[in-house]
């Protein structure tokens, strides 16, 4: 681990909002910068400089679905939504912009500095550390190189977000278990699960389906047990 400091870039047109999110993040050993609208926010995050981005919805001149697609493709640093209605909510839930939480206003500065803190320590989090024979895990087409941070199917790269890969990853170690979603948000997110929602692990795994799967429809790898939670078979 180095201790250098990580930086939090904040995208959002309320400047009250962003004073406050700044001054949390200060006073919690981050470093920031800012953008107050969609345009200004997406060139700056593609300068990969940063370690995590929270994102507002509603912005001047590129709305945020557009700048979290638009970030995607090309880098996989976390992205929180910060939401200001329920509409958003299920507009997130329910579509594919890659995101990998989200958060409704007002929002509390506790809780949201601590699942910053969880996206970031998830992903530094070392995965060279694991022991050899664990660098590689094999299921039938699926090949996982914890090494490089790789996945593929049937030799095809399957690119994947940090959330994604963690959670792939996490279960692929524990094959055949199931996990509840409040199991992932805690293991794989590091969540609290009593204050998340646990759509957001649907959503994932819906992404990584339709990343990894044939047909995401009649997944061959990662299945449902219903009423507990998902496995990979
Ligand atoms: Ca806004």
């Amino acid at each position: 681990m180095n201790d250098e400091k990580k930086k939090i870039l904040i995208v959002e047109d309320e400047k009250d909002i962003v004073q406050l999110i700044a001054f949390n993040l200060v006073q919690s050993g981050y470093e920031f910068d800012m953008a107050y609208d969609g345009e200004e926010g997406l060139k700056k995050a593609l300068t990969g400089d940063f370690d995590l981005i929270l994102l507002d919805l509603m912005l001047p001149k590129m709305d945020g679905f557009e700048v979290c697609k638009r970030i995607r493709q090309t880098l996989d640093t976390p992205i929180i939504i910060l939401t200001a209605r329920q509409e958003e909510v299920d507009k997130v839930l329910g579509l594919d912009i890659g995101a990998d939480d989200y958060v409704t206003k007002p929002f509390m500065f506790k809780e949201l500095i601590s699942r910053i803190g969880a996206h970031i320590r998830r992903a530094s989090n070392d995965v060279v550390k694991n022991s050899a024979a664990e660098n590689i895990i094999r299921i039938r087409e699926l090949e996982i190189d914890c090494l490089k941070y790789r996945v593929s199917r049937a030799g095809k790269p399957v690119q994947l977000t940090k959330t994604e890969y963690e959670l792939l990853v996490y279960m692929a170690k524990n094959l055949g278990k199931v996990f509840s979603r409040s199991d992932l948000l805690k293991k794989v997110w590091g969540y609290n699960p009593e204050y998340s929602d646990e759509r957001i692990v649907d959503v994932n795994i819906r992404r990584l389906r339709s990343k990894l799967e044939a047909d995401a429809g009649n997944p061959e790898y990662i299945m449902t047990k219903h009423g507990i939670g998902y496995y990979i078979k």
